[in-house]
């Protein structure tokens, strides 16, 4: 890489001076740490934001997803590994490039049979919330088993500023890693951004200031007006104010303003914390929460999520455009990739003819639970439920005297005999490696951490969503795998790759451009082909 690197400077010294000439000659010989590596790495998450969205509204993106796609690295069949495809596990695997059954990262909540409670992937009751409501508890990073960009390039690269935002703590913390500089998100109770006691004792005073400001205010009583209306006769997709006829956003996330009100702390950031500035290469990683809440509301075809995507489209530029201005144009490496996709709304697909529908997860639970009282005698057998993992009252199952593995595969059975469930794997079936060999049986083992996860995973048919309403993701299914890897910046060659890829590659390749370890848990592959 460092060669690489010191060839374009060369080149480039050539035609300058002869001094800078010498500069770059030693370069080659003797490389000083991080020398030739971009100044700033822009790590960008887009929280629900399918691969096809790049396709179906291209013709309308002429800002920053435009710069991506006309400059860039596309990879035009990026795919998460794992199951489940939510966003905690997305956005763990974006920088540490490590499967859930390594990182430890399962879902985006689980069952804690230590403390017999539901804990979230970054709750920890040891922090409190900094800036936000008083006494809350706070989050951090210490479920995340594994290493990150960040933490590799803040070991090997002491000046290295690692920085993440987003509106949600897990989409800012997991990025991040456990040693960046901060981490923000957005507490909606007390309008305010905040980190936790895990990363400082109060905000940086620029933070403060941002709050003082009072971001969100600016948006009281707002409409979600179509990007490209003409005038403002056009009927709202949503707005902030309740009971009107019409549709109520709910809170400031679940509208373009709440990507907005990102960007603004990521312009801020860039300036206060002076990143790409510093001896060696800076991170700071960006996620953009709202597509998720707008695209959960209406699905995939309603025509609010091509309208956030063009807003998006626009919002990335705005970002680059500071970026180049701060950092200077060609010194900053951008990854951009999505946490997930997400399915059709059922009843949509069920008008243009393809399958799907809607399912109740506690139903399912019910039959399971009637079928363990009928097989093993009365008893709440089920202790907990998360996603569409379930745990067994594994006190029943010991006091007893059962076989774990026969109570698992009598649930198993209960499940599958209901309508338009496709699998069902047990802990038993995952731990010995007992399940069909395919793509999908391999993405639930490599979703699989066995102190955290279930004891049962089920898996509907495809199109169909546990759910009375709007739509959702998760499933191992292209709808919720398929996404965007886009590289774009120095020592990236531009163009299309269609080979079939990993989001876990990301990690590593990004080890590789600044020439530092990968991330301690990778499972992914250094992508060379885009490598000058
Ligand atoms: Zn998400």
């Amino acid at each position: 890489m460092n060669r690489r690197f010191s060839f374009l400077v060369s080149g480039f010294s050539f035609l300058v001076s002869g001094f800078l000439f010498l500069a770059s000659v030693a370069a080659l010989s003797a490389p000083p740490a991080g020398a030739a590596a971009p100044k700033l790495v822009l790590a960008i998450v887009i929280d629900q934001f399918r691969y096809d969205y790049l396709l179906r509204f291209r013709a309308d993106y002429h800002s920053g997803l435009a710069r991506l796609l006309d400059d860039g690295a596309v990879f035009t069949d990026a795919r998460y590994i794992h199951a489940a495809t939510v966003t905690a596990v997305g956005h763990s695997t974006f920088l540490s490039g490590a499967t859930p059954s390594v990182s430890g990262i399962i879902s985006n909540e689980w069952f804690d049979r230590e403390s017999g409670r539901t804990v979230t992937s970054v709750s920890d009751l040891a922090t409190k919330l900094v800036g936000g409501t008083p006494v809350a508890t706070g989050s951090s990073p210490q479920r995340l088993l594994v290493s990150t960009v960040g933490d590799e390039l803040k070991i090997h690269r002491k000046d290295s500023k690692v920085i993440s935002v987003s509106i949600k703590d897990r989409s800012a913390i997991l990025p991040g890693g456990h040693m960046a500089d901060g981490a923000y998100w957005f507490d909606n109770d007390a309008n305010a951004w905040v980190t936790s006691t895990y990363y400082r004792d109060t905000l940086p005073g620029w933070v403060q200031q941002l709050n003082k400001e009072q971001p969100t205010s600016r948006y009281l009583g707002a409409k979600w007006l179509p990007f490209d209306a003409k005038d403002h006769s056009g009927k709202p997709f949503c707005t902030m104010v309740a009971g009107t006829d019409e549709r109520f956003c709910g809170s400031i996330e679940a509208t373009p303003w709440g990507n907005e009100m990102i960007e603004e702390f990521a312009e801020r950031a860039l300036a206060e914390e002076n990143l790409g500035h510093h001896a060696t290469t800076d991170l700071l990683a960006v996620s953009f929460s709202s597509n998720d809440y707008v695209g959960h509301a209406v699905g995939p075809d309603d025509p609010a999520v091509r309208d956030i995507s063009i807003r998006t489209d626009r919002l990335l530029g705005k970002l680059f455009d500071e970026v180049d201005r701060r950092v200077g144009k060609g010194n900053t490496l951008v990854i951009l990739t999505a946490d997930h996709g997400v399915a059709p709304v059922p009843e949509i697909n069920e008008a243009r003819k393809m399958p799907g529908g809607r399912l109740s997860a506690a139903a399912v639970s019910q039959k399971i639970n009637d079928a363990l009282v009928a097989r093993f005698g009365p008893g709440k057998w089920l202790l907990a439920n998360a996603g569409e993992m379930i745990y067994l009252n594994l006190d029943l199952v010991h006091a007893q005297k059962l076989n774990e593995a026969e109570v698992e595969r009598t649930a198993a059975d209960a499940a599958l005999q209901q309508k338009h469930i496709a699998r069902v794997y047990t802990r038993d079936q995952l731990q010995s490696g007992a399940v069909q060999q395919d793509e999908i049986s391999r993405a639930f083992s490599l979703g699989f951490y066995g102190s955290r996860s279930g004891d049962i995973y089920i898996l509907q048919e495809p199109y169909y969503l546990f759910g009375t309403t709007g739509t959702s993701h998760g499933t191992p299914y292209g709808y919720d795998n398929h996404v965007p890897v886009i590289f774009l910046g120095p020592g990236i060659k531009r163009g299309q790759y269609s080979r079939r890829v990993a989001v876990n590659d990301i990690a590593p390749t990004l080890a590789a451009i600044l020439e530092i370890e990968p991330p301690s848990g990778s499972a992914g592959r250094i992508l060379t082909e885009i490598l000058n």
